[in-house]
Order: structure tokens, then sequence, then C-alpha cells
């Protein structure tokens, strides 16, 4: 590592267990041995994702801090969390560190990770140190904890439920498209700062997804971390579901609108397509929705109904604000496919 203090492997790794590493009672060993020990809550299940980051693929140093990097790879992994139901616990970060990068850099990094954690209360307990010859890569692995027989899974779908989206659609891609600042004319300056932040430091729905778990209400649920119309339709595939989404409904937030104004996107494309808002879509049985209104607030943000699950043979469709059904095309991002 150049550019500041030069600091072997070790170093880092002690300077990172100093600053970030403090744990909960439930960890009895963290970072500094083989591996971290942790109890887990008495009757729980434990839940564990992993998200790898790579420069240039996932993120660009050149429009994104090292703050920022951070915060967003702990929100991929809450999400995938918050998308179960669980709640969050513990957290190992591996990385991947090229020469460009200093020791305050990569506390940087570190202090954006621990900045989305905090809110739940999630201990840094391990993780694993190399050099990068070409551009950074991070890998984050959270675990957390659910009620056995509870977690939200993508295949509980059925021809009936009604699909349900948390918070606004598309903010992230609008405000990805904003960090050029070519696509600003036009806009506000609070809409271009709420959309860049929507992108930068977007909000797991850890409470959302407990709340549903709590409650019994949702049958499945996939947190949208490609874009809807791709994300809908794994969910759909593992539920062996069609749907019909009621283009109308799809909720966008006042500055996503005036962005769709602004550049001429349509914003029926912009909540489809876009990606890495972290929100949740889920599915409620027709039958739960008095329920569902009547307990909303305790989700903790926006929920709105956006169309319901039909069987198979249905495929997945679009009714638009005309009435007219027409087949839902996966607009959204994918890796190995030209169209990202
Ligand atoms: P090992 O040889 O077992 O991989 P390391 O020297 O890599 O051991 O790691 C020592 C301790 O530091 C372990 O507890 C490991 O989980 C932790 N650790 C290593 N790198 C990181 C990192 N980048 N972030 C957090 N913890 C780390
Ligand atoms: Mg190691």
């Amino acid at each position: 590592m150049a550019a500041g203090p030069r600091l072997r492997e070790f170093q880092l790794i002690e300077h990172v267990r100093r600053l970030f590493g403090h744990t909960g009672p439930s960890v009895i060993l963290g970072i500094g041995d083989d591996a971290a020990i942790i109890t887990p809550p008495p009757g729980r299940h434990l839940l564990l994702t992993t998200d790898l980051l790579v420069e240039d693929v996932h993120f660009s140093h050149s429009t994104t801090t090292y703050e920022d990097i951070g915060y967003k790879a702990a929100v991929a992994n809450l999400s995938d969390i918050a998308a179960m139901g669980g709640a969050p616990h513990a957290l190992a970060v591996s990385i991947a560190v090229p020469r460009s990068m200093n020791v305050a850099d990569v506390t940087r990094l570190y202090r954006g990770l621990m900045a989305a954690c905090r809110p739940y209360g999630v201990s840094l307990i391990g993780g694993d140190t190399s050099a990068s010859r070409q551009g950074l890569f991070l890998s984050v692995t959270l675990t957390g904890y659910v009620a056995p027989g509870r977690a939200l899974r993508r295949d509980g779908a059925r021809a009936g439920d009604l699909v349900y989206v948390t918070g606004t659609l598309g903010d992230s891609l609008a405000g990805l498209r904003l960090l050029d600042t070519r696509m600003r004319k036009g806009l506000a300056r609070r809409d271009i700062q709420y959309l860049i932040a929507r992108h930068h430091r977007p909000t797991p729905r850890i409470q959302a997804g407990q709340f549903l778990v709590a409650r019994k209400l949702a049958t499945a649920a996939i947190d949208l971390s490609d874009g809807l119309s791709g994300d809908l339709a794994q969910l759909c595939e593992q539920s062996a579901v069609g749907v019909e989404i009621d283009a109308a409904a799809l909720p966008l937030s006042r500055a996503g609108r005036a962005y769709a104004v602004a550049t001429k996107t349509d914003p029926i494309q912009l909540a489809l397509r876009g990606g890495e808002d972290y929100e949740l879509l889920f599915t409620v049985p027709a039958s739960k929705r008095a329920a569902l209104d009547r307990f909303r607030r305790h989700a903790g943000c926006r929920l709105t109904p956006i169309g319901v699950i039909r069987p198979k043979r249905f495929g997945l469709t679009l009714r638009t604000s005309r009435g007219d059904v027409l087949p839902l095309r996966n607009t959204s991002y994918q890796h190995f496919s030209s169209n990202g």
C-alpha cells in the first residue's frame, strides 16, 4: 500500500480491530483468533449471506467515496437479511487492497461499513486481507437470526396473493445517472442530492422484514437489488407463479418523478428497471390485507400494493394505465450480458 504509512497485513488487521472490532454480549471471541465464537440466541435459525463487490464492476472509485462504497456493501448484505425477515447479527469483511489505497482509505471503507450496521448493533467479527494487483475487491458476509419456519423465502407466493413493495422505486438508478453532471439539467438541487443519496446510501428494510415475520403477513419476499422486473421474475420462477403488475401503482418518489420529467425517461421503465434500490418486494394473501393495513405503521416505511400473483400460465404481465395487459419484460441489470 502506498501514499501514507505502509502497513503490513498484521498491523492493518490490528488497526481495524481497534477501531471497529466492538463486539456484543453474544460474541465470545471476535477478531484475532483462527475463528470467531458466537452464542446463538436459543431456538433461532441462523441466516448467512455474502456479497462480493469488484471495483469497476459494482462501483467506481472515481464517483464514489470509500466511505460510501463500504456503506453500500453493508446495505447489500443487510438487505438480504431484511428480505428473509431476520435480525442481522455479525459481519465478516474480506478485502483485497490495491497499491493505490492507503490506511486512511481502508479506514474510510470500514467507517462506511460500520455506519450502515450501527443502527442494528451488528458486530465486526473477522475477515481476511490480501494485496490486489487490480483494483479493490470487497467481500462482506453477514449473519442474522430468524424464528424457525418463519423466514421469508422466494418460493412461497401463491396465485391470488397481493404483491407489495416498500419505499419507492428507481431512485438509485436516477441517482447513478446524476453522478454525471451533464444529466442534471432542469433538476432542483435538493432532488439531485436526494437521488444521489438514495444511490450511495440506500436504506435496508430490516424493520419491514421483521414486521412481516412477526405478524405472519407475507408468503414470500425478495430484495430489489437488480431491479423490479428481474427480481420479480426470480420470485415468480421460484414460486412457480405468474403475476400482473399495475403500472399506475408503481411508487416513485417526488424527486424520481422530477428526474423522469427532466430527462424524458418513462417513469414506469425507471421503476421496473432501476437496480440497487434495496427495497423489499413481498406477497401477502388477500385475507391478510386488512391486517397489513392495520399494522402498517410498524413497517417503518411506505408499503404499496402493485399487483397480484396469477397462476403460472398467465406469465409475467404489466397492466398499463390504459388497461392493456402486456408481457412484462425483464429490463433489469444482468451480469454476463450486455444490457447493464
Ligand atoms: P488466518 O491466517 O486465519 O486467515 P488472519 O491473520 O488473516 O488469520 O486473521 C487474523 C484475525 O483477523 C482473524 O480473526 C480474522 O478474522 C481477522 N481479520 C483478518 N483480516 C480482516 C479484515 N480485513 N477485517 C476484519 N477482520 C479481519
Ligand atoms: Mg487470513
